[in-house]
C-alpha cells in the first residue's frame, strides 16, 4: 500500500490550519503554522482566487489527511456513509471516528494518528479485552480500549498518556491512566466534533 513520506507540516501549511500530526510539537510554538502559515512553495505568500472545486478539494483533503487516511480509503468511508441511515456528512465524520487508531490517539495511548497506527499494528492494543491489530476496526459504543500488560512498560505510550492527560480529553471517551484502560462512551455528536470541518463540501465533491 502507498504511503505519504513527505513533511507533515506542509500539508498543514497547505490547508492552513493545524492538522495535529506531530504530537507535541503541535502544541509548541515550534509548529510550522504558528510560524510560517501560508502555504509551502516558492509561490505560497501570493494572493490566489480559490475555486469553487478547489474549495470542496481542500474541505476533503484536510479531513483525509486529518485521519491519515489515503484516496481510495476515505472515497471507500464515503460510499459507507452514504449507504447508511441519516446524514451522509455526518455518517463519514462518524465512520473515522469510530477508527481505532483515532480511538487509540483520543484515548491518549498516542501523541498522534500516525503513532497510533503503529501502536495498533505492533499488536498493544486490546478491544473488549481481545487483540486487535487493525487500524481501521471500527469501534463500538461501549467498547473497551486498553493497552496489553505487557506494553504497559512502554515509555512512548506513557509519555503520550501523561501529555494527553494535561489537556482535555474528548467528552464521549473515558481513560484510566494508571490502568491504561479506557472506554469508547458514545459516539460523538456532530456538535462534539471541529465546527470548521465541513463535510457537506465533501459530500457535493463526490456527488458531483
Ligand atoms: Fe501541523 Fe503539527 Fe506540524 Fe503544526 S507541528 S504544522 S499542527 S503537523
Amino acid at each position: 500500500m502507498s504511503r505519504y513520506f513527505g513533511s507533515k507540516c506542509r500539508m498543514c501549511r497547505r490547508e492552513s490550519t493545524k492538522l495535529f500530526l506531530k504530537g507535541e510539537k503541535c502544541f509548541s510554538d515550534k509548529c510550522a503554522i504558528e510560524r510560517r502559515n501560508y502555504p509551502p512553495g516558492i509561490h505560497g505568500q501570493r494572493r490566489r482566487k480559490v475555486s469553487d472545486y478547489g474549495l470542496h478539494l481542500r474541505e476533503k483533503q484536510k479531513i483525509k489527511r486529518t485521519y491519515g487516511l489515503l484516496e481510495s480509503q476515505f472515497r471507500n468511508y464515503f460510499k459507507k456513509a452514504a449507504r447508511m441511515q441519516g446524514v451522509t456528512g455526518e455518517n463519514l465524520l462518524l465512520l473515522l471516528e469510530r477508527r481505532l487508531d483515532n480511538v487509540v490517539y483520543r484515548l491518549g495511548f498516542s501523541c498522534s494518528r500516525t503513532e497510533a497506527r503503529q501502536v495498533v499494528s505492533h499488536k498493544q492494543i486490546l478491544v473488549n479485552g481481545q487483540l486487535v491489530n487493525v487500524a481501521s476496526y471500527l469501534v463500538k459504543a461501549g467498547d473497551k480500549v486498553s493497552v496489553r500488560e505487557r506494553s504497559k512498560k512502554s515509555l512512548r505510550i506513557k509519555g503520550a498518556l501523561d501529555s494527553a492527560m494535561r489537556r482535555e480529553l474528548p467528552s464521549w471517551v473515558e481513560v484510566d491512566p494508571v490502568a491504561m484502560a479506557g472506554t469508547f462512551v458514545s459516539y460523538p455528536d456532530r456538535s462534539d466534533l471541529p465546527a470548521e470541518y465541513n463535510e457537506n463540501l465533501i459530500v457535493e465533491l463526490y456527488s458531483k
